[in-house]
């Protein structure tokens, strides 16, 4: 019996194959331009848009098996998932038509910005703030922090609050600000990171944007907001895992030929073990990105919102512990460049804290899950 769908098999072994002939070493934009041209980047936006009519569980399929060939395109994390999600469901009209073809064939790229140097985790106390402009347009201020692929995407969709005219209370909101408006400023932040994608400081100084850089309802801000996080964590699993898979992978082959006493290193228990382990926990991860992908492709928000933060606990969690294994197996050539893995190390740990920390979600689940009480 299969698992997975023939269509889902199909599309694994398709994307598996393209991600192969690029490997590690691969170039990305050549990457981005050949995924987006057999219509992998948009595999989850609506047909009349270009997109592919699928949904996460399709989006994340191929995130996580471009991560197992070692070249995972972490902004597909960002562009079609979280910013295509929310257009695509939120947008007015005029909004889609705008920016969901290019999202779909991967010619357009969106950065996301939520997370702010004050705010952290606590995304409640963001302060980038919109106000109205005499012109029926908006202006926004306020400053953003470790924003990834902002240099290379068209725009970047931003997260900041307006004024409640009702109860004066900051409720948030998003908004599509293209690169080049004036007052929208970015700088480089110095990660230690060996990936593509760069992360940035932004700096929004009364930047005026037109009426309809809102994303849909003014309203409707949390909820759109939530609709978009869902998809980012389920992309942040399929990242994660791919990323897991591709170092236990590397792990294995060499344990299975590297020999120093009378049978090669792989048949001693002690390196073997925790390999199995590893793969273990991969599977269980990828189980429950499945079902997180599912409830929310079937439209069950809040259910996928409890599954989609538990499916990116697991997987980070899971690809911290496959690359570090990855690396104690190869011993000395775990630490080369010309195995990198080492390299893995830190990127396997931006999975556990972004989105959201592991923290946070042991929160979410204590809180929400559980119904503890609340230490903050
Ligand atoms: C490579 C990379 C790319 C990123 N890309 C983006 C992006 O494209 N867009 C974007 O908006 N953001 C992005 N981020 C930001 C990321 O989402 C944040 O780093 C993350 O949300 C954590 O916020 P913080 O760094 O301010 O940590 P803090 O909030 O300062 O947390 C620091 C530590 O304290 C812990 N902590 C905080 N509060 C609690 C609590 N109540 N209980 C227990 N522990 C707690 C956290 O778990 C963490 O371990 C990126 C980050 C990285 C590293």
């Amino acid at each position: 019996m299969n698992f997975e769908s023939e269509e889902h098999t199909a599309l694994r072994a398709a994307v598996s194959a393209l991600g192969q002939r690029h490997g590690r070493g691969h170039d990305r934009e050549a990457l981005w331009a050949e995924a987006a041209k057999l219509g992998y980047l948009g595999v989850n936006l609506p047909e009349e848009y270009g997109g592919g009519g699928g949904g996460m569980a399709e989006l994340s399929l191929v995130l996580e098996e471009l991560g197992a060939a070692g070249c995972p395109l972490l902004m597909m994390v960002v562009s079609p998932a979280i910013c295509g999600t929310v257009i695509a469901r939120f947008g007015t009209d005029e909004q889609k038509r705008r920016w969901l073809p290019g999202l779909a064939d991967g010619s357009v790229t969106m950065a996301f910005g939520i997370t702010e140097p004050d705010a952290g985790s606590n995304s409640h106390r963001i302060t980038t703030t919109a106000r109205r402009a005499d012109d029926g347009g908006w202006i926004l201020t306020g400053r953003k922090v470790f924003i990834s692929g902002v240099d290379i995407a068209e725009a970047t969709l931003v997260v900041g609050r307006t004024e409640d005219a009702r109860t004066g209370r900051l409720k948030p909101c998003l908004f599509i600000v293209p690169r080049d408006t004036p007052g929208f400023t970015r700088s480089q932040i110095d990660m230690e990171l060996h990936a593509h994608e760069k992360q940035f400081e932004l700096v929004l100084d009364d930047v005026a944007l037109p009426a309809d850089a809102l994303v849909g309802n003014e309203d409707a801000g949390l909820l759109q907001l939530f609709a978009g996080l869902n998809p980012e964590r389920i992309m942040t699993a399929a990242f994660a895992i791919g990323m897991g898979r591709y170092a236990l992978a590397q792990a294995v082959d060499y344990a299975r030929t590297r020999q120093v006493w009378k049978a090669p290193i792989g048949a001693h228990q002690a390196i073997a073990h925790p390999l199995a382990q590893a793969h273990i926990e991969l599977e269980l991860a990828r189980l429950m990105m499945q079902k997180a992908a599912a409830l929310y492709d079937a439209g069950d928000d809040i259910a996928a919102g409890e599954a989609a933060n538990m499916a990116k606990y697991a997987a980070a969690e899971a690809c911290v512990k496959a690359v570090d294994q990855a690396v104690h197996t190869l011993g000395g050539n775990g630490l080369t460049r010309e195995y990198g893995l080492a390299a893995l190390v830190t990127a396997a740990r931006v999975a556990r804290i972004a989105p959201v920390s592991r923290e946070m979600i042991l929160n979410y689940v204590s809180h929400q899950s559980l119904g503890l009480p609340k230490s903050y």
